[in-house]
This record gives structure tokens, C-alpha cells and sequence, in this order.
């Protein structure tokens, strides 16, 4: 039975290349897409078995309702890659308020409460793999340099991997990884990755076996400084 893997912000950049890469390993993958429309063409490009599924980030009831539908006709779900996230710019007084609001929402209670909903199950079935794509802009180690909304949200998505890895059977790995600087709408035109290289180490975590990391932080599948 191939293991099913949810991507949230699948439809386009890294999400998109984390999505082709699961479907090319055999996986069923849900590509989450807070527009469906954009999600179910983004699958259609893709080969394998892949199906779009409506999930927004920006609001809590919204994503509790979205996930019920998921999981009312899906397969259980085995891998979860909390991939969408926000980039707003300013420092700590010039970000206009909702902006940071919004980047706590989408960046980091939103996995919260995908992780709530979805990784009780995964202790039950003894069986599961949480993959969060934070940025080296949410180390302290590497200087929370970001604009600060976005530096302090992946800091924060930070704190819930390694919280959360402690509470947690060994069966059930969760990591935080930085896919480096990516071509993507966020990362620009000029980065030196291509959304599949900024991919790898995301499905290295998502495929990880029996005997891989838990609780970790890592880019280019080394570890690196929280
Ligand atoms: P991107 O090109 O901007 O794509 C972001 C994705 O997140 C899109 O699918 C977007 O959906 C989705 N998204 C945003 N807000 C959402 C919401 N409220 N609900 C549902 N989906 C939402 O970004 P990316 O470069 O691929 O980044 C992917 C991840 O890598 C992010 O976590 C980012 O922080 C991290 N990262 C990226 C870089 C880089 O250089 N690119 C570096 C370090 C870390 P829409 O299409 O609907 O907007």
C-alpha cells in the first residue's frame, strides 16, 4: 500500500517540486492549495498519483472544516510537509500589524493545527513523518536576519519541531530543514537553487527510514545550528 503524503502550498515552488518528487517515489500525494482551481491544474502537469485538495491557511475554523473534507475521502495520512508559509517585509516597528498577524497565522498556527489534527492519528498507527520547511532566517544560531515577522514565525515553527519531537514515539519523526535560497516568487529570480534542488532535503526528511533523525534542523541533509 504506497503512503500518503498532504503538502500544503503545493500548486507552485518548492511545494510543487516536494509534490513531483513524492508521486516520482511512489507516494499518493495530497498537493494542499488554498485555490483549488490553481492546485488541480498543478496536479494535472504532474505524473503520478497526485489529487489537489483545498486548504487555506489563513484561518483556523476555515482549515479545521478543509481538513474534515480531506480526511472524509482520503487515505490516512502518513506524511505531512507544512511547506506554505508567508514572506512579509519589515522590521519588528514597521511591519504593519496585520502583516505579522498573518505571517504567525499562516506560517506558524496553521501547522499547529495541522499537526494536532493529523499526528494523533500517526502515533496510533505507529507510523509517520512531519516534514517543516522553516528558513535559516528563523535560526538564532544563524542570526534571525529575516524581516521579522517571517524570522520570528520560522523560529516559532522551529520551537514546535523540537517541542513536539519529545513528546513523540520514535516512529513518528518530525524535523525542521532550510531549503537554501530558491528560484521561487518568494526567493526571486536571482537565487542559485532551482525549486527541485531546494526540494531534496524536504523529501530526504519526508522519506526518512526507521533509524533516520528526529527533531532535528538540517539544510542540504546536514545538520544545522536552531
Ligand atoms: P512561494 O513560491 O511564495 O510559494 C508559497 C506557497 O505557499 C504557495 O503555494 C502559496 O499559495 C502558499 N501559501 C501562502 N499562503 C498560504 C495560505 N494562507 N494558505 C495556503 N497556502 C498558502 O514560496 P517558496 O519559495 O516555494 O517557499 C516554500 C517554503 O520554503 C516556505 O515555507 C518558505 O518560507 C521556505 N523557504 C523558501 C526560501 C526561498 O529562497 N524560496 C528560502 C528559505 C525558506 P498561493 O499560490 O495560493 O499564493
Amino acid at each position: 500500500m504506497p503512503k500518503t503524503a498532504l503538502v500544503t502550498g503545493g500548486n507552485r515552488g518548492i511545494g510543487l517540486a516536494i509534490v513531483q518528487g513524492l508521486a516520482a517515489k511512489g507516494y499518493r500525494v495530497l498537493l494542499g492549495s488554498r485555490d483549488l482551481n490553481a492546485g488541480e491544474k498543478a496536479a494535472a502537469q504532474i505524473t503520478g498519483d497526485v489529487k489537489a485538495v483545498q486548504l487555506d491557511l489563513s484561518e483556523n475554523t476555515v482549515l479545521r472544516t478543509q481538513v474534515k473534507a480531506m480526511l472524509a475521502d482520503s487515505e490516512d495520512i502518513d506524511v505531512l510537509v507544512n511547506n506554505a508559509a508567508i514572506l512579509l517585509q519589515g522590521n519588528l516597528l514597521e511591519v504593519p500589524e496585520t502583516d505579522f498577524y498573518d505571517s504567525v497565522q499562516t506560517n506558524f498556527l496553521a501547522v499547529f493545527e495541522l499537526t494536532r489534527l493529523l499526528v494523533p492519528d500517526m502515533v496510533t498507527r505507529n507510523y509517520g513523518r512531519v516534514v517543516n520547511v522553516s528558513s535559516g532566517w528563523g535560526s538564532f544560531g544563524e542570526g534571525l536576519s529575516g524581516p521579522a515577522a517571517y524570522s520570528i514565525t520560522k523560529a516559532a515553527l522551529n520551537a514546535i519541531t523540537k517541542s513536539i519531537s519529545q513528546s513523540l514515539p520514535d516512529t513518528v519523526k518530525v524535523n525542521s530543514l532550510c531549503p537554501g535560497w530558491v528560484r521561487t516568487r518568494m526567493g526571486g529570480a536571482s537565487a542559485d537553487r532551482s525549486p527541485e534542488e531546494g526540494a531534496e532535503t524536504a523529501i530526504w526528511l519526508a522519506t526518512l527510514p526507521e533509524n533516520g533523525p528526529t527533531g532535528g534542523f538540517f539544510r542540504d541533509k546536514q545538520s544545522i545550528e536552531w
